[in-house]
This record gives C-alpha cells, structure tokens and sequence, in this order.
C-alpha cells in the first residue's frame, strides 16, 4: 500500500491576511494561529452569529478585524492586500463540512487558487495546519496526512519532550556563528592554506562531493562553515542548547589561532583544577590515563570495561565522534571535554587534549580518552600512547618510558567495537562468508595530504572497507574501477597507458561489484544504501549524506541482500539492531 504524503512548506505569513469563517472556539484558534504568524486574521460571520468569547476578546483588542456579514464570493477578492490585488492569502473555514458553504467556499478558493482550509474535510482542503512544537525560532511540525490528528499531538509532545529546553536559543547563537564567518571569511584564506586530515564527518550537503576537492583553493573558503556544520551533527544535543556567548568567541577564535601553535584553551584550568583550591597539595596518587573505543554509536556497544572507566573516570576527554548516548553516561560531576577537531586543526585538537590528559593525571588524576569505534583503527590511538609514553606514561609493563621517564603514571588501552566490522554486520553483511569472502580489509578512502591512498587491488573474495571516504566517493570509485594518472603516466607526462607490462597493473574491480553504503551505523538514523560500483555515486549524489559513514565494497554485500532485477540501488532506514534489548532481555548491570 502506498500512501501519499504531503508537501510540507513554512509560509512566510508577515503581513498576509487571513479570512477566517465560523464563529466557534476553532475560529478563535485559528485567529491565534494567525496572529502568531504575523498575519492579520479578518473574522467573517454575521452579527447575530453567537462569538466565542476568546474571539469576542480578540476583536476587542483589536487584534481581530470583524466583518458582520454573511460570506459573499466577492469577500475573497476584496478584503486582501492591496499589492496582490486585494485576494486575501488564505481562507480558514471553521463550520465543518456538511455545511454547504464550506464546499461551495472551498470551490470558489480552488478555481482561483486562494489557499484554503476546511476544518474536518480533507478532500475540501488544499492545505492543513501541523501540529507544531515552538521553541525560539525552532518549529517542529507534524503531519499524520489526515489520519489520527490525536496521534500526531502525541508524537509533536514526545519529540519536544526529548529535546533539551532552550534549544531555540541556540540556533540563535549558531545563526550568529554562521553570519561573523561570513563576515570574516576572507581570515580563512590566511589561517587555513594548509588542509590535512579530511574525514567524511565534515558536513556534507547532497552535493558534498564537489565539497572537498584536494587542493581546491574554495574548500578553504568552505571550512570554517564546515566546522560549524560538524558541530550542529555531533555536539549532544544538550550542550548544543547550553551553548553560550563564549563558546561562540571560541569557535571564531579557534579559527584564528590555527596557523600559530596550539596552546591549551583558558577554560583547561577550570576544566581539570576545578577544586584545586581546597584540595591538599599534590598528593603521592599516581594518575592514570586510559585510552577507550566507544563503539560505533549505540551505547550498548560500549564495553563494560569502558562502561567502567566513564563511571571512574576524574575527566573524560572525547572524541568529536564519541557518540551522545555514550557521552550521556557520564556522570554529570565529570567534566567532559570534546575535541575541537575540524579539517585542518586536526593535530592541534589532538595535542590540546594530550597537553589536558597529561596535566591532569600528573594532578594524579584519572582521565579517560574516549575515542569513537576502537582506538587503535584509524582513531590515532598508537600515536597518543606513544606521546603519552614520552611524558612517563607506559603501557602496563613498558621497557621503554621516555624522557621524563620513572612511570608518573600508566595508561591502559581498552578496546571499542569498531564501526568497520560492527557498520556491515547491522547492514546485514557478513564481511567474511565461506565460498563468498574470505578476507576483510579496511582502508580509509582519504590520504594524508588529501592525496588519494594506493587504492586496493580487486580480489574477488576480497571485502573491502573504507573508512573516511564518502566525502570523495566519485573519485574512489574511479580509482578501484579505473587507473589513477599516475599509474599510466611517465614523469614527462606522457601516457604510457600501453606500455605498461598487464603483469604489472593493479587489477581493477569490475563495476558491477555490490557494494552499501552505511551511515549512522547503529545510531537511530542508520541508513544503509545497497548498489553496485557504477551506481553508488549517483546514489549517494542522489540521497545525500549523514556523517559518518562507510563504504563496503565485495561479493558479500549481497549474500544475504539482494538487490531487485533492474533495481540501480535501494535504501533502507533505521536501525533495529538492538530491538531485542527492549524486549525484556536487557540482563541489568
Ligand atoms: N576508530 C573508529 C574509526 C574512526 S575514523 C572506529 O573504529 O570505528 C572515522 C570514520 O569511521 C568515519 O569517517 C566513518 O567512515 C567511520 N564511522 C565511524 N562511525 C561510524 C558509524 N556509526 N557508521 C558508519 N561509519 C562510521
């Protein structure tokens, strides 16, 4: 069964004028509705119609123009704006729809397409009123499509009641962000020439492949808006709505310090000695740094290892990918921080939260690294436990303490659910599958530099993951399809396409080879989109992206999904990986 669905617009009502009909509490309403809008309802009914008192108010206050008369045809074309030829903008019928005015009403407003709306009569609309959540210049709306209004208050309830308050005053805020960067756009050119470390977690539009060409001069331009679309997708929600004038100085400012060497932030003070006043001088407790995957989103996924040290930790120092859900189990004494990670500051991110966790569990202090997924798969894992080691603090049982050697403290690695295995398995895939593929191999899809790794060579039982790489999926896809130029050309430039010996060349995937797409693995929005190599750009070009995502690539996307005959791609929301949870077996602590 297929049901039709409406399209939803937001109507800039400033100054419109509304023709409200009827005389019951829902005229009253939608006189309300209107006002709020910022349009000016005019009541038509006749004098000796009996008025709700709330409208009866409305007209006393003058916020409500009352015409005493019955409705004329002639009302629609002459009660409107002057500069639209007195046709009033919309019409509300309030009588419902076995009155026969209301047809003929909604009649006349169609054939001169005057928007019109009939309380209770579907077919006699031609638009309807959501059910709206309103908070600062934040709307949520509701349509059910006509069916069960008392069910989409519900659902409008349930949504606002999971939102933290006062996120309207965020957008506020981040409304200001987006215009200073505007104003200050021509700073990015100077602060950010150089551009490493491009992930795919970077906002991306559904034309976010032209977004972020390598050595492209405009993708400069593009960050520090980028930036700010990372922290709308992964900032949690709650600290998104706590957001303060300062955090905002701090987004600008972090742009402007980009060139020179990143210095701990102010706030570090108050983020690690918030009771150094009343805490006695350094006591002999040796601190501890422990280095965790979070897993790919679900906090089910955590460890209960990991579980632990959010609980025990005295500072939690997070990933910006570090899932919500996971960071919303730290308890609300903790102090959290989260990587000011964006393209092209990614190593100064990194070294502010080293300098933190150091100085902090030099204070003897237990700090836990939260990093997305498992640490040690492209998560700079190995390089934090080396710099960590340099400052003295080993791995349990290191030989080899740096510099300031003599152990200050240890730190310990624990493992995460990555999302290379864990993305693929909620999509249905079994990365390795007897007579389909029996190897796994994960490359990430951006080089550093922003120049394109080697890509893998086609393996026929091979399955391929890459990590940080839907950002340029057109090119990956023309890399393992086709030769790259510097495969197939001589230093002088030349073509040596020919020349070079079959035995040498790199063997390209057919493009026929399944493949998915998968974003938000395990997150409530998980969306999985299954295709083959010649479609998947086209596909992701088509439905967009929602970071962070992967491609899987390999005979065993399709083992246990096939696509239809003919079918170019198909996509499949949501995820229910976890439902069993729900269903009584969640075994408690
Ligand atoms: N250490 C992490 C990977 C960090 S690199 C891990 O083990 O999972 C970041 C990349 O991981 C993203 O660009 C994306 O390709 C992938 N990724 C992370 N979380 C994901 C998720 N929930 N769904 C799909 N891909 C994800």
């Amino acid at each position: 069964m297929t049901t039709h669905v409406s399209m939803l617009t937001a109507t800039d009502a400033r100054s419109h004028i509304h023709l409200i009909v009827g005389s019951n509490p829902l005229a009253a309403a939608r006189c309300g509705q209107s006002l709020s809008a910022g349009a000016s309802p005019i009541l038509l009914v006749p004098e000796t119609a009996e008025l709700h008192y709330a409208l009866q108010k409305r007209i006393d206050d003058g916020e409500v123009k009352w015409i005493k008369e019955a409705f004329r045809d002639e009302h629609l074309f002459t009660l409107g704006r002057e500069e639209i030829d007195h046709v009033v903008d919309a019409v509300f019928v309030t009588s419902g729809p076995r009155e026969p005015l209301s047809a003929h009403i909604s009649t006349v407003c169609k054939r001169n397409r005057i928007p019109v709306n009939v309380v209770d009569a579907p077919q006699l609309c031609t638009f309807s009123l959501l059910s709206t959540h309103v908070d600062g210049p934040l709307q949520i709306g509701i349509t059910t499509n006509g069916r069960g209004c008392k069910l989409a208050s519900r659902i409008r309830r349930e949504v606002a009641a999971s939102l933290p308050p006062n996120l309207g005053s965020a957008f506020l805020r981040l409304g200001d962000v987006r215009r200073r960067i505007q104003e200050e756009d021509h700073l990015l050119h100077m602060a950010l020439a150089d551009g490493d470390d491009v992930d795919d977690s970077v906002d991306q539009l559904a034309s976010f492949n032209k977004l972020v060409t390598e050595a492209d001069i405009d993708a400069a331009k593009n960050r520090r808006m980028r930036w700010l679309g990372q922290i709308c997708e992964y900032w949690p929600l709650k600290r998104l709505a706590a957001i303060t004038d300062a955090d905002v100085s701090n987004i600008l400012q972090s742009y402007s310090d980009l060139s020179s060497s990143p210095s701990p932030p102010s706030s570090l003070n108050s983020a690690t000695n918030n009771n150094s006043n009343n805490t006695p001088s350094p006591p002999p407790k040796r601190g501890r740094i422990i280095l965790a995957g979070s897993g790919p989103g679900h906090p089910d996924l955590l460890t209960r290892a990991t579980h632990k040290a959010i609980r025990a930790a005295d500072l939690v120092l997070a990933d910006k990918l570090v899932p919500a859900g996971v960071l919303d189990l730290v308890p609300r004494r903790t102090p959290v921080r989260i990587a000011r990670k964006f393209p092209g500051n990614a190593d100064a991110a990194q070294a502010e939260l080293h300098e933190m966790a150091v100085q902090a569990a030099r204070e003897g202090k237990t700090v836990l690294r939260l990093k997305q997924g498992d640490p040690y798969v492209y998560g700079r894992g190995g390089e934090e436990v080396e710099f960590f080691r340099g400052h003295g603090f080993g791995l349990a049982g290191d030989r080899n303490l740096g510099a300031e050697g003599g152990g200050e403290g240890s730190v310990v690695v624990l493992p995460g659910v990555t999302s290379a295995l864990s993305a693929p398995l909620f999509a249905g895939i079994p990365s390795t599958q007897r007579d389909v593929a029996d190897q796994v191999l994960i490359c990430t899809g951006t080089g550093k530099k922003g120049k394109a790794p080697v890509p893998p060579e086609y393996v026929r039982s091979r399955t391929v993951v890459f990590l940080m790489a839907l950002h340029r999926v057109g090119g990956l896809v023309a890399e393992l399809t086709g030769y790259m130029d510097s495969e197939i050309r001589d230093e002088t430039g030349e073509n040596r396409e020919k020349e070079v010996g079959e035995a040498k060349k790199r063997v390209l995937w057919p493009r026929n080879t399944p493949c998915a797409v998968i974003e938000r693995a395990s997150c409530p929005d998980q969306r999985v989109i299954r295709t083959t190599l010649d479609r998947v750009v086209e596909a992701v070009e088509q439905e967009g992206s929602r970071p962070p995502g992967l491609l899987v690539v390999g005979a065993a996307c399709e083992f246990l999904n096939k696509l239809d005959k003919g079918q170019a791609w198909r996509v499949e929301e949501g995820f229910r990986g976890l439902d069993f949870v729900g269903d009584g077996l969640d075994l408690g602590e």
